[in-house]
């Protein structure tokens, strides 16, 4: 008899976007004629840059020839990728790394779900509250988590809550903890951390042999140069950390799909005989056998959104989603509301108003303003009482949401 792994049947169903969906549908269906705006799903509308398109065009070229033509690739990604990604992502912030710890991948939300497999059972998980799903549920599916509880979180995670009081930055764990999960820019505060701040995480995981996750997903979206982009820029992190970064949102390849993970080989776990041992031969043994590396094209066109007119199309379209950011964050304060985020991140944390629910107020929004936005408390407990709008849209639905929002308020 095949019995199901019973760790999934603990998984609470993919709730938020498929109730705003619902609600969404029902609301169409009352009101035929309203055009809805949707500030909500955190997907990118832009297309790709042509440097990219160039790339994908050139490689299938050369796909088609059989003096060119490539079969599999080598496990950890092409080293012409990670060549660019160190020259311009890591070594302008003064970070040194080898090409041998880069790991080219189809996706970051892939990376941050599987890496939790080198690790034991029995270690102990802390994320942010609110929190980017995937953290959470798949130490779950591994059975690193006791049940749902009550107010939605699982029983055996720790939880660090990010709230309006402590301006987003959580306190450090009470209990000892052994993976941390930390993403800057946040999904969904857009809050961002600063170096004396990451310190801090950095220095507890050096004291208590622990490992930070680290997702550097919206890391291009930093406008102040003060703020880290990445978590090696603090010492030590090195050998503490693994972080995670997507050319999703960067260069809108959510439909192309190609991130990278950093694993630095002096990062190491423990055996219970006290042995060390290297995250970057462990990754790489599991990636050996699980995974058979991006496509050549893929890694063709990321690389060329280094190329300098990729890194000029590249801040183009960073700059198109940071005005709109910039426009939802000045509409809705002139609006009287309060906001954060938005200034050095793709997402506006907006505080609903006084009296009002997440979801309450999603469907204010909704009704008056015709404007679908993402509920807070979706992302977990501390995320009640805010709302969460994205910068993804174009600028013509992005003027016009805020517009509708303000006259609404
Ligand atoms: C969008 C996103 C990612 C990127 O996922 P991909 O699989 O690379 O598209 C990773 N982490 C967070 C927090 C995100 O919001």
């Amino acid at each position: 008899m095949a019995r199901v792994n019973e760790n999934f049947l603990k998984l609470r169903g993919d709730y938020l976007f498929s109730e705003i969906a619902r609600r969404r549908t029902k609301y169409q269906e009352n009101h035929p004629d309203a055009k809805v705006i949707s500030l909500g799903i955190g997907d990118v509308t832009r297309p790709l840059p042509q440097a990219a398109v160039d790339g994908l065009k050139r490689a299938a070229d050369e796909m088609a020839d059989v003096r060119t033509f490539r079969g599999y690739g080598e496990y950890q990604g092409y080293r012409f990728l990670a060549e660019k990604i160190l020259e311009f992502e890591f070594a302008p912030r003064g970070v040194s790394l080898d090409v041998d710890e880069v790991f080219i991948s189809e996706g970051a939300k892939t990376d941050t779900a599987c890496f939790q497999e080198l690790f034991d059972i029995d270690n102990v998980v802390a994320v942010l509250d609110p929190v980017y799903p995937v953290y959470v549920d798949s130490n779950v599916m591994a059975g690193r988590s006791g049940q749902a509880t009550e107010g939605g979180h699982y029983s055996g995670i720790v939880y660090m809550p990010c709230t309006e009081e402590n301006g987003f930055m959580p306190e450090l764990p009470s209990e000892k903890v052994d993976l941390i999960y930390l993403c800057y820019p946040n999904n969904p505060t857009g809050a961002t951390i600063s170096h004396s701040e990451l310190k801090k995480w950095v220095d507890y995981a050096r004291q208590n042999q622990a490992i930070i996750l680290y997702d550097a997903a919206y890391v291009a979206f930093i406008q102040d140069e003060d703020i880290p982009h990445s978590i090696y820029e603090i010492e030590g992190a090195d050998e503490v950390a693994v972080e995670f970064r997507s050319f999703s949102k960067r260069a809108g390849f959510t439909g192309t799909r190609c991130a990278f993970a950093i694993v630095p080989k002096k990062v190491k776990a423990y055996a219970s005989d006290g042995s060390e041992h290297s995250l970057n031969s462990l990754w790489l043994r599991r990636q050996a056998t699980k995974f058979n590396g991006v496509s050549y094209p893929i890694q063709v066109a990321a690389a060329a959104t280094y190329s300098s007119e990729g890194r000029e199309q590249v801040k183009e379209l960073i700059d198109y989603y940071m005005t709109n950011a910039s426009i939802i964050v000045e509409g809705l304060t002139s609006a009287g509301l309060t906001v954060y985020g938005g200034t050095n991140s793709p997402y506006v944390w907006v505080k609903v108003p006084e009296g009002m629910t997440s979801w309450g107020f999603f469907d204010y929004l909704l009704d008056k303003a015709r404007v679908v936005c993402t509920p807070g408390a979706g992302f977990g407990a501390s995320g009640e009482g805010f709302v969460r709008l994205t910068a993804f849209g174009s600028r013509e639905d992005t003027e016009e949401a805020v517009s509708r929002i303000c006259s609404c308020l």
